[in-house]
């Protein structure tokens, strides 16, 4: 890919990284910051990829909001997920459910070089164009999956093979656990990327969540550093084995 057009620079950030996540870039991550937004400012010549392109938003929104959601893990150089379900894994196998431009999937890729990473998305040119993306980031430790989560979900390829799935801005909460889960071993975790949380659709999502065999460990509640908007980060743990019509198997 040529950059003909200037691309401006991202904004670091070191202060607002360190004060909002305990955490700091290093130079090489910056460096594939800047590059990962040079590569979507490209694409998104031929491709509608994003709107978010001034450089302090694509910081906030793109950046650092991918980064908020699995905050417990940053600088960690093992999976930190001492509940007592899921074991500390090296490798562990990540799974970013209709990724679009690559978000949060990227960001995490690149902040978390042990987790293989899995960018899953209906539409093939995304993915063309990420496949390229992830070529020039010299990133190994993503690949590409074309097809649809609810059907991939059931294939035993994709079934419960995934320790961490996460997944923004694909529907509701209900219908991101329904695509999410299928792909969690038990004890794996779901991380939903939420806007404004309400306690009636917390009511709707648990009263379903027990046949999709997960479980509600935490509602994670923030607002982002720059323009202030709420979030929530909604983290699911799949507690129990599901096979597609069959009754929600719980482990002994
Ligand atoms: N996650 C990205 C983000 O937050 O910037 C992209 C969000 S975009 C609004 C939704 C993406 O999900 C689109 O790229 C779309 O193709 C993909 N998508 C929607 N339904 C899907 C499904 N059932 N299976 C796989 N991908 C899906």
């Amino acid at each position: 890919m040529s950059n003909s057009i200037e691309t401006p620079q991202l904004p670091e950030m070191s202060e607002l990284w360190q004060k909002t996540l305990n955490w700091q870039p290093s130079n090489g991550e910056l460096s594939q910051f800047q590059l990962l937004y040079e590569l979507i400012c490209q694409g998104n010549r031929q491709l509608n990829l994003t709107r978010i392109t001034e450089p302090t938003d694509f910081w906030e929104k793109h950046l650092w909001d991918s980064l908020r959601g699995i905050s417990r893990f940053l600088g960690k150089t093992e999976l930190d997920c001492r509940t007592g379900i899921l074991p500390v894994i090296p490798n562990p196998q990540v799974i970013d459910i209709g990724t679009g431009a690559g978000f949060p999937g990227v960001p995490i890729a690149i902040t978390q070089p042990n987790w293989q990473v899995t960018l899953l998305d209906s539409t093939r040119k995304k993915l063309t164009f990420l496949d390229s993306l992830i070529s020039e980031l010299e990133l190994k430790n993503a690949t590409t999956l074309t097809g649809r989560a609810e059907e991939l979900g059931k294939q035993s390829q994709y079934r419960e093979v995934y320790d961490i799935a996460v997944i923004r801005a694909v529907g509701s909460a209900l219908v991101c656990a329904e695509y999410a889960l299928p792909f969690l071993k038990v004890g794996g975790l779901a991380i939903l990327y939420r806007g404004n949380w309400t306690e009636e659709e917390a009511v709707d999502l648990r009263s379903t969540l027990l046949s999709l065999g997960g479980a509600i460990e935490l509602i994670d509640p923030f607002t982002t550093p720059i323009s202030n908007s709420i979030r929530h980060c909604l983290h699911l743990r799949k507690v129990a084995v599901i096979e597609p019509g069959k009754k929600v198997k719980f482990p002994k």
